[in-house]
């Protein structure tokens, strides 16, 4: 693999080159960044692009990154996301400089928004959300102030005291900035900061009856870790300006009273101005990335669970096989960009292909087992034959594998009436077998229905490995697995969830659900050699002329192997298309 990830020198997009200015002007003698997820979910691929782009960014300018979990969203939220976002950024191969909150900083929050209501910043409205919707006006026409714009600080601040002390309900009132009802930008018009929502918060249990909207915490909590580059995706181009309001009017690295909470919690006072920029999300075709959508998915019971390895959440692409350096191979080779594209499937799993031939150690398995019974070797007969593990990397070593008298081939290597160009077995012809000699089929044995059961055949003795007959030319070569030493095993063979590029289509009353691919997932039974069937959960290998596997993260077991198809050798989907 020629590209290396944790290159900064020779990367050169948007954000990095803005970075090294930074650097290069003295505006920062650091940088910072952060990632801010909302645990409301599991992390799913495009969320990749966002923390290879926020923590290495900062690993490659020699800054850090903080992992700040954006829980201004009570009702939403869940510990259990936590831990599995924590576990993702770790597998990855990040860490964080400091592990923060939002909730950390509600009492901040709150100084701040008396700051701005003091500052005449800030108003208590009573309209009604659907109030505010009517009044916001819209592209061509300015919104209608609120009529309690005016109110009197004194007014507001005992209002916002009594909010605070749970006096309301929920949705009586909010805490608006007070910027510009005709601005262009919707997100100007009197945004709200403040809404009352009396839900138990998991981190502060039932302390606050009001919570702070995203735009507001999102730019205060930047300001407050002191991120110098607070990168975003581009839907949030459009919120900048209010980003900018909100650290530009509380200031708080020129108040540190506002701060006072912070230190109370042992928390450094760090504040400084951040800058947003923003770079375009990742799209893939044929899969969906909505948080929403991935949630259905499990909920309906149209996956198995968030770590099904069709799912494109981390836990379900890491027990696809995929590895962190495959993902942030990935990543880096899409580069970041303001320009929104779809990219193509294959190009996931093209670099996915490229990883695991480089990765994977061969093996040989057989999926789909056909008996073949080499007459011409006495009953008993046992031999120990040696395999290079990998054919590009001498290093990597060898094993041994069983060869006996009976062994599996694929059912799919045999053909009675073998279709034009045909290169593998047929009755009376003749074939390679991987490593071990050429094989005639003598005969087909089959059952009552009539389906073969077993082949029976004659292994040329001068054609075995070492022998003058060693390289005597045939057609086609297949492998096998010893009947003797292989291991019964479960394979699952995955493909792509949806069979459309785009799922996310809704039109003709369709919604994603209609466009599952009912062939994504079939287990079938078969046999590995020895040496595979060893492997402990998570080793990836590349099953010869079958495909990369990776032995399943949660159910693979050496007595009882259980592979998951990472992807096929060559693609499948470019002909279907
Ligand atoms: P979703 O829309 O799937 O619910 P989200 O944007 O709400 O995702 P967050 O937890 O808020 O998810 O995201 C954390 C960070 O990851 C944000 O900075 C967000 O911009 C980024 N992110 C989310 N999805 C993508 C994507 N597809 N491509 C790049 N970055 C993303
Ligand atoms: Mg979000």
């Amino acid at each position: 693999m020629t590209d290396t990830v944790d290159s900064a020198a020779e990367r050169t997009d948007f954000i990095r080159n803005i970075v090294r200015e930074d650097l290069a002007s003295g505006k920062h003698s650091a940088i910072k960044t952060r990632f801010p997820p909302e645990p409301n979910g599991y992390l799913h691929l495009g969320h990749v692009r966002a923390i290879a782009t926020d923590f290495g960014i900062a690993r490659e300018f020699g800054g850090v990154c903080n992992l700040r979990f954006d829980d201004t969203n009570p009702a939403k939220e869940d510990p259990e996301y936590v831990q599995a976002i924590q576990d993702d950024v770790r597998w990855l191969g990040f860490d964080w400089h400091d592990l923060r909150h939002a909730s950390d900083y509600f009492g901040v929050y709150y100084l701040a928004a008396e700051k701005l209501i003091r500052d005449g910043k800030a108003f208590v409205c009573d309209l009604s959300a659907d109030e505010v919707r009517a009044t916001r006006g819209n592209l061509k026409e300015p919104g209608t102030p609120s009529p309690y714009r005016e109110r009197s600080v004194e007014e507001n601040l005992d209002l916002f005291r009594r909010m605070r002390a749970g006096e309301f309900p929920d949705g009586a009132r909010t805490l608006r900035a007070k910027i510009d009802m005709a601005s262009p930008n919707i997100n100007m018009r009197d945004p709200a900061i403040y809404r009352i929502k009396h839900v138990e918060h998991q981190n502060t249990g039932n302390a606050w009856p009001i919570y702070p909207m995203y735009d507001y915490a999102h730019a205060l909590g930047d300001a407050i870790e002191g991120i110098t580059h607070s990168l975003c995706t581009l839907e949030f181009e459009d919120h900048r300006p209010l980003y900018d309001w909100c650290v530009d009017n509380v200031c708080l690295h020129e108040n540190p009273e506002l701060l006072a909470p912070l230190l109370e919690k042992g928390l450094p006072n760090e504040a400084a101005k951040p800058r947003q920029i923003e770079f375009s999300r990742l799209n893939l075709d044929y899969t969906v990335m909505s948080k929403r959508k991935l949630m259905a998915l499990v909920q309906e019971g149209l996956v198995d669970g968030w770590d099904d390895p069709r799912m494109p959440t981390l836990q379900g692409i890491r027990r696809r096989g995929y590895s962190p350096e495959a993902l942030k191979l990935f990543i880096s080779r899409l580069g970041l960009s303001k320009q929104n594209s779809l990219i193509d499937y294959t190009v996931l799993e093209n670099t996915l292909r490229e990883d695991l031939d480089s990765r994977a150690e061969r093996r040989m398995a057989v999926i789909a087992p056909l008996k073949l019974v080499l007459t011409n070797l006495p009953e008993g007969h046992r031999e120990v034959l040696r395999f290079a593990n990998h054919p590009k990397d001498e290093s990597r070593g060898a094993r041994e594998i069983g060869f006996s008298r009976e062994l599996w081939i694929e059912r799919e290597d045999f053909a009675e009436v073998p279709p034009k160009g045909w290169k593998r077995l047929v009755p009376g012809g003749e074939v390679r077998l991987r490593g071990a000699g050429i094989v005639q089929c003598d005969e087909v044995i089959k059952n009552e229905a009539g389906e073969i059961i077993e082949l029976r055949g004659t292994l040329d003795l001068q054609s075995r490995p070492g022998m003058e007959g060693a390289n005597r030319k045939v057609k086609g070569t297949i492998h096998w697995v010893d009947a003797a030493t292989a291991v019964p095993a479960e394979f699952r063979l995955y493909d792509r969830l949806f069979t459309v590029p785009n799922p996310d289509d809704e039109s003709e009353g369709k919604t994603y659900r209609d466009y599952l691919n009912p062939e994504s997932r079939q287990v079938v039974q078969g046999y590995v050699e020895a040496a595979a069937a060893v492997a402990t959960p998570e080793d990836k290998f590349q099953f010869e002329r079958i495909g990369y596997f990776v032995a399943d993260r949660h159910d693979h077991q050496p007595d009882k192997p259980v592979f998951n198809r990472a992807v096929t050798l060559r693609d499948t989907w470019a002909q279907k298309a």
